[in-house]
């Protein structure tokens, strides 16, 4: 498996082999040997070119499965991103020893039940629409300052949506030394301040 080259844990590389991905695509080998030695990063590339997995491995692999705190944020503009992005990371952290708790947080679900199960337990992994997220963390109920790691999936599109003030809420709750991935198709201007603000000598990368 060529996933090797990236000093995967052996229980990643075990998940990869079950769903026979072998070959890396383009995005993740620029992408994963940026994110592994701790820069930011900006990929521009489209949805099908296998960004998921070039910012989910190299999370999987730095999460501490035996500490209880928050390590990674994700955002994503749709619920229905934010599914297929949670479905391949508990595919990704099937075979961990230790289970590896990923929270997922979208709106129109049920966020009483989220508060009262995030009293018992913080999620090592956040995956979820800005809005959501952004709320629980307004309610008490999720504590983000713990995570050195930020994913901003589909930026231009989550600029779109006006879900960009969240995100940059969401941001300003995370340490300084914050590592934050950037991914979209296009990088629009208005886009600048924000990415300005929070990413520090990002690497970008256009595949
Ligand atoms: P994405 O661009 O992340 O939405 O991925 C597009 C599709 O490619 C998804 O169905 C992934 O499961 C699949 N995929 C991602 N990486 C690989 C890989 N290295 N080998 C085969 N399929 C992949």
């Amino acid at each position: 498996n060529q996933f090797i080259q990236f000093n995967l844990k052996p229980e990643i590389i075990e998940a990869l082999d079950e769903i026979h991905f072998t070959k890396p695509t383009a995005v993740q080998r620029r992408v994963m040997p940026v994110i592994n030695a701790g820069k930011s990063v900006i990929g521009q590339s489209q949805t099908g070119s296998g960004k998921t997995h070039a910012f989910l491995l190299p999370i999987f692999n730095k999460i501490v499965a035996e500490k209880d705190e928050v390590q990674a944020v994700i955002t994503a503009p749709s619920r229905e991103l934010a599914y297929q992005i949670y479905t391949a990371a508990e595919q990704i952290a099937k075979h961990s020893s230790v289970e590896i708790r990923i929270g997922r947080y979208v709106g129109g679900t049920d966020k009483h039940r989220q508060i009262e199960k995030l009293k018992q337990h913080q999620p090592q992994i956040i995956i979820g629409t800005p809005g959501r997220i952004l709320d629980l963390i307004e309610s008490k109920a999720l504590k983000i300052y713990t995570a050195k790691i930020l994913v901003v999936d589909e930026a231009d599109m989550t600029l779109d949506m006006g879900f960009l003030k969240p995100v940059d809420q969401i941001a300003s709750r995370l340490p300084e030394d914050l590592q934050m991935m950037v991914f979209s198709a296009t990088i629009p201007d208005k886009l600048q301040p924000f990415l300005q603000k929070y990413m520090h000598n990002p690497v970008i990368e256009e595949v």
